[in-house]
């Protein structure tokens, strides 16, 4: 085990992993990341619904889509490891005036930026989605180009690159301490010693307002609690079944149905569905809330009446990692020399993963990272310049 390193990496997840992967391909490889999980990706990486889409409402998000899809698209070429990509589409229903003003605009600026995004009606979101039930709705978006992808195989494909160049991965180990003079990082403490570093990178998804006190460096991120649910349909089998054909779509079409937030995408023989829930209080606990199962079922049956008679095989819950404003933190503080954040991204971070960690190495290596990154900036909260993500599911 190393005792000095370039960079420490804090966190395993699919942001800690792009980061050391693109340090490594900058030749950076005097790299340590450390996961205090037995296993990479088990936090938010691993609870995912693995959607990516262009359908943001702030244009740095959307080039942070539009870099990261363009590299899921050719992972194995780029990276060296195959990954599962579904570019089914993504279709946003809006049933509020103010959604489809907001969404007129969203469309605009997607398109100002070079993507190619439909305005649906009702009917033509009924065509396009089998078994929907478009009750309500006035406007619909999709963009083809957007989709479901792999967290697991972009992550573990981006940390077996990254040490392939010599990175070091060290897992069930974790950051205790970050040790500074001067306000400047010359360290970190683990469960198993001590490595010297003037650089540390902050990856810890939902912890990562944790990893910032250890430094002294307020880290706006909290977590908050979100469910997905798997569901069967009656009697077993597949969705794909001539029994249940049209209930359901054949494909991985992700539909969203914006005023409630409930989303749902095939997912193998089952549907994978979820919503947010208004009444959870920030925290840590991961727990399955069984009893929130009901509210998203009475939503559920209106926009996909064959959830009615569905079975829910399983469910688990994960935290999604918010800022104020609904943008990532990416970059460095200037209240602490050398300690990097890239986190908080509230929600939709697996999808911006591999972008972010290229800025972010780009950023570490004094290189230009090519986009505007101050709406990223860590100190921005400070200055209350709060312009932020609005299209939040
Ligand atoms: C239910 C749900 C659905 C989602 N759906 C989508 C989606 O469809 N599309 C999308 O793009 N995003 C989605 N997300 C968001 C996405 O999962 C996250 O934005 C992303 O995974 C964040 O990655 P991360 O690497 O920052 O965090 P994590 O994956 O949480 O990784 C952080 C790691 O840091 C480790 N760690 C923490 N503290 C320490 C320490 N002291 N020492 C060592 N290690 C430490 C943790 O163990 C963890 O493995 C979803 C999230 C949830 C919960």
């Amino acid at each position: 085990m190393k005792t000095t390193a370039d960079v420490v990496v804090i966190g395993g997840g699919c942001m800690g992993a792009s980061v050391a992967y693109h340090l490594a391909r900058l030749g950076v490889t005097d790299v340590t990341l450390i996961e205090r999980e037995p296993q990479l990706g088990t936090g938010s990486t691993g609870r995912n619904a693995g959607g990516f889409r262009h359908q943001f409402s702030h244009p740095a998000n959307i080039e942070l889509s539009k870099e990261s899809i363009a590299l899921f698209a050719r992972f194995e070429e780029a990276v060296g490891f195959p990954i599962d990509v579904w570019p089914d589409g993504y279709l946003f229903l809006l049933s509020s005036d103010a959604s489809v003003a907001s969404f007129r605009a969203n469309v605009d600026l997607q398109r100002s930026h070079g993507i190619a995004v439909d305005w649906l009606t009702a009917s033509d979101a009924a065509a396009l989605c089998p078994g929907l039930d478009a009750t309500g709705v006035i406007g619909a978006t999709f963009c083809a180009a957007d989709g479901i992808a792999d967290p697991n195989g972009v992550t573990m494909g981006f940390a077996r690159a990254a040490q392939s160049r010599g990175v070091e991965i060290r897992r069930g180990e974790e950051v205790t301490g970050i040790d500074l003079v001067d306000d400047r990082v010359i360290g970190v403490t683990t469960t198993a010693g001590r490595i010297a570093t003037s650089r540390v990178v902050n990856a810890a998804g939902p912890w990562a307002a944790q990893i910032g006190r250890l430094a002294g460096v307020d880290v706006p991120v909290t977590p908050e609690r979100r469910h997905i649910f798997i569901a069967q349909p009656p009697g077993g089998g597949s969705w794909d079944d001539e029994a249940h054909r049209g209930a359901a779509p054949a494909n991985r079409l992700m539909v969203i149905d914006f005023e409630s937030t409930f989303y749902f995408h095939r997912e193998g023989a089952g549907l994978l569905f979820g919503m947010g829930d208004p009444d959870e209080a920030p925290g840590f606990d991961i727990t399955v809330k069984w009893d929130f199962l009901p509210t998203v079922i009475d939503v559920a049956v209106k926009r996909l009446p064959a959830l009615a008679d569905a079975a829910v095989s399983h469910a688990w819950a994960g935290l999604y990692e918010m800022t104020p404003d609904h943008n990532p933190i990416i970059g460095a503080t200037s209240v602490v020399q050398g300690f990097y954040t890239i986190a908080g991204f509230s929600g939709h971070g697996f999808q911006h993963s591999p972008a972010a960690g290229r800025i972010l190495a780009d950023l570490i290596t004094g290189q230009d990272p090519t986009l505007d990154v101050a709406p990223f900036a860590p100190d921005r909260f400070a200055a209350a310049r709060v312009s932020g993500e609005l299209n939040v599911v």
